[in-house]
């Protein structure tokens, strides 16, 4: 721990010699190492995840012959190359997410096993820098995937997504362990990279088929204060849609037209959840403004027309992209876990760039919805789409029906094991004298604010009920403004957008006080303002209700017409056949409604469950977070209930013939 602490600190050194010429985002996150997560809800996930799921995506990686790639390319052994050219990012974003762990863990074990798989990624590396193991090994095996020579199948051979991921694992392999072995390796990467790809007479000019790269880049800027880094970021953030550089490769890869003018979400949804991510990270660190204006417009393109009410992205199965404005279907919604995880990124970041609560809001919908659904309770099953409604045989989940061991391509497990311990450094940030707590998630922070240490407890069963109780740790008093985030789904509002409502009337009430006496609600960007000089032991209490609510989509949703979804907090619910003698989808849920919520605690994990029952007709469900659907084999599934009988048989949920029906104020722009 000692040494993270000098490797964090020579970090904030190099990052003050470039801090006098560059921007960055105006609110700082405190980094996951300074957040010490002790949550009823968050805790288990995070010890599977260390425990169990990095074990499991390293021996799945060794079985699939991903990691025998470096060391064929190496020549450390001999054989074929075996699998995708694009299975070498596994690798890379599992000792991601190994690395978060091993900086608040020590594991001996782990950390032999990261070198030893160091050494053979490094000598899988071409002496100029090149890595990218399938055509090492031989240049001709997959020709269906990369050109004859480096780079000329750039649309296709993700040799440039591939890099993005081992800069984020070198970063954070550096952070965490203190040893340059894999950032040694970005680093030369980048080299050929920054030496390869750019405006000069020489180098080529396209864009990366498949975004990740411009993430990548800038933390090795971070990491190293080389403002190079940054140029290329933004060189492949510029050159994207730009038909005088190259042939355009059209909407699926966001190629369509320049970032600067784009202002509707298209095309493969990870890779613009990457774009946005990384296009914000550039906005931020060099404060253009023409880049903030076409995030904002795609983020509200996103958030009122393209947004599942779990807070999944990606709608289409087809290209795995993003579908018409409104055309969210629930049993054939795609939703890749890894669009959930890009979306969650991109939200931080908007958060960071603007301090507006309602990205919050985005992000926490997805973590406890649309994301975390992705991986089993027991860390070793997954999801890869995350559908609405399953009939418990249709094989949505790559030709499976239930959670599945692993997938050929494989980029949703190992995303997961990266994202999960990187939840700790979204609950809270920083910008000058203002602390911000932006997610109920217990435990405790020491953070620095304008010089001054301070320490926040934070205990609560969030999201079982609302109850939070924040103590506040100074050496002496100290005058700074807490923000607490006041989610939007206790203000009446499920997603900054008329994407969705309310349809219960109900409006829940907020309490806070300090040291227990209640204080007003003075609300700024969704953010109770608690300005006052606090001392040691000072605490802060918010009390959330939380009811069941009954949630209604805008009426160009075509497959939610007649419809509601139910959610409690910042849980959407849904009803498996497990808990309902195997059948939800003949249940009509009509007239006026009766819930009953328990906490049971041996049900899957722990849950708070929620028995509703239609007054007028025999029909009652019980129903369970989504998050924790499928964990019981292939099942019945439902997140929206029919009100009526012909909703009920109507198997038209997203077609474009329905959409077209719509009368014309609601009807959305169909391409
Ligand atoms: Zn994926």
């Amino acid at each position: 721990m000692k040494k993270l602490a000098i490797v964090l600190s020579l970090a904030s050194v190099v990052g003050a010699a470039w801090a006098a010429q560059i921007q960055d985002y105006p609110i700082r996150p405190v980094p996951f190492t300074a957040v010490r997560v002790e949550d009823s809800f968050w805790s288990p996930r995070m010890e599977t995840n260390r425990l169990t799921t990095v074990w499991y995506d390293f021996k799945k990686c060794e079985e699939t012959g991903r990691i025998d790639n470096f060391a064929k390319a190496g020549k450390l052994m001999p054989g074929q190359f075996r699998g995708t050219p694009f299975d070498d990012s596994d690798v890379f974003k599992v000792i991601e997410g190994a690395a978060y762990t091993l900086a608040l863990h020590p594991d001996e074990k782990l950390d032999h096993y990261l070198d030893d798989l160091i050494v053979k990624i490094a000598a899988a590396q071409e002496p100029d820098g090149y890595l990218y193991t399938a055509r090492t090994i031989d240049p001709k095996c997959r020709l269906d995937f990369f050109g004859p020579t480096r780079w000329s199948k750039l649309e296709g051979s993700h040799e440039l997504y591939n890099l993005g991921h081992l800069y984020e694992a070198a970063v954070a392999h550096f952070q965490a362990r203190d040893k340059r072995t894999l950032l040694n390796v970005a680093l030369k990467s980048a080299e050929l990279i920054c030496k390869t790809f750019g405006p000069g007479p020489d180098q080529l000019k396209e864009p990366p088929g498949h975004e990740e790269i411009e993430i990548g880049l800038v933390k090795l800027f971070r990491a190293t204060g080389e403002r190079k880094y940054l140029d290329q970021a933004r060189f492949f953030c510029d050159i994207r849609g730009r038909a005088d550089t190259h042939k355009l490769r059209g909407p699926y890869q966001q190629d369509h037209k320049p970032i600067v003018d784009q202002d509707e979400a298209v095309g493969h949804s990870v890779r613009a959840g990457y774009l946005y991510s990384g296009v914000a990270d550039v906005a931020a660190l060099t404060g253009d403004t023409a880049y903030v204006s076409a995030i904002d417009r795609l983020w509200d393109n996103v958030v009122s027309k393209k947004i599942h009410l779990t807070g999944g992205i990606g709608a289409s199965p087809d290209g795995e992209a993003f579908g018409a404005n409104y055309d969210l279907p629930n049993a054939t919604a795609y939703l890749e876990t890894c669009a959930a995880i890009a979306n969650a990124l991109w939200n931080e970041r908007m958060f960071l760039l603007h301090g507006d609560a309602k990205y919050l809001d985005v992000l926490e919908r997805v973590i406890y919805n649309g994301f975390l659904s992705g991986v089993a309770l027991t860390g070793d099953r997954f999801f890869y789409p995350n559908p609405l409604e399953s009939d418990g045989k249709a094989t949505f989940n790559m030709g499976s029906c239930e959670r599945a061991p692993w997938f050929g391509c494989s980029c949703c497990p190992v995303n997961d094991v990266r994202f999960i311990p990187e939840i700790a450094s979204f609950i809270y940030a920083t910008r000058g004298n203002d602390l911000f707590v932006n997610l109920f998630i217990g435990g405790s922070a020491r953070l620095d604010l304008s010089g001054t240490p301070v320490e926040l407890k934070l205990a609560t069963r969030y999201p079982r009920d609302g109850a939070i109780a924040i103590n506040v740790g100074v050496n002496g008093p100290k005058e700074f403004t807490l923000n607490l985030r006041i989610p939007g789904w206790e203000l009446s509002k499920p997603l900054p957008s008329d994407l969705y409502r309310y349809g219960d009337g109900l409006n829940p009430k907020v309490k806070l006080a300090v040291n227990g006496k209640a204080v007003p609600l003075n609300l700024e960007k969704g953010f109770a303002k608690i300005a006052r000089t606090w001392k040691s032991g000072d605490t802060v209490s918010l009390d959330l209700e939380m009811p069941v609510r009954k949630v209604v989509a805008h009426p160009a949703v075509v497959a939610d017409r007649d419809r509601f979804a139910f959610e409690r907090g910042p849980l959407v619910f849904c009803a498996e056949g497990a808990d309902n003698d195997g059948k939800v989808l003949d249940k009509i849920l009509a007239g006026k409604l009766h819930f009953q919520t328990d906490w049971r605690a041996n049900l899957l994990g722990g849950v708070v469950a929620t028995r509703v029952s239609a007054m007028d007709s025999r029909n009652s469900l019980t129903l369970i977070p989504y998050y924790a659907w499928g964990n019981r084999g292939p099942n019945e599934m439902r997140v929206w209930f029919p009100t009526s009988q012909t909703v009920k048989s109507s198997s038209r949920e997203s077609s474009r013939e329905a959409l077209a029906q719509l009368p014309s104020p609601l009807k959305p722009k169909v391409e």
